[in-house]
């Protein structure tokens, strides 16, 4: 394990596509749904679903069982370029307005 500092540099945003590249859910693709640059962890839609216990509440007496994504460390995700057809990393173009992500690949603009 690599020592994590205190806030992690990701380029990834949430709504983009990522492509899991490491652990059990290699292979996996689907949206960031959220970014925790703290933690340098990130949840992706559909990726590390684990059923979860709600205690019991007022409106469910029983409890019950909920399946939720759980974080997964941000380094074991790449963003998932649709050209590409692949994980690739992400850029910064720089013009004289604005800083635009694109794929280190291909160079697609990644912001629309
Ligand atoms: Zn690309």
């Amino acid at each position: 394990m690599n020592s994590v500092s205190d806030c992690v540099k990701t380029k990834l945003k949430i709504n983009d596509s990522v492509v899991v590249n490491s652990g059990s859910n290699r292979g996996k693709r689907g949206k960031v749904l959220k970014v925790d640059r703290t933690k340098g962890r990130i949840i992706v839609e559909g990726v590390n679903k684990r059923n979860k216990y709600l205690k019991p509440s007022q409106e469910n007496p029983q409890g019950r069982m909920i399946t939720l994504e759980f974080p997964i460390h941000i380094s074991n995700v790449m963003y998932f370029c649709d050209k590409c057809k692949k994980g690739t990393r992400i850029g910064i173009e720089i013009t004289d307005k604005s800083k635009t992500r694109i794929c280190k690949s291909c160079s697609k603009s990644i912001d629309k």
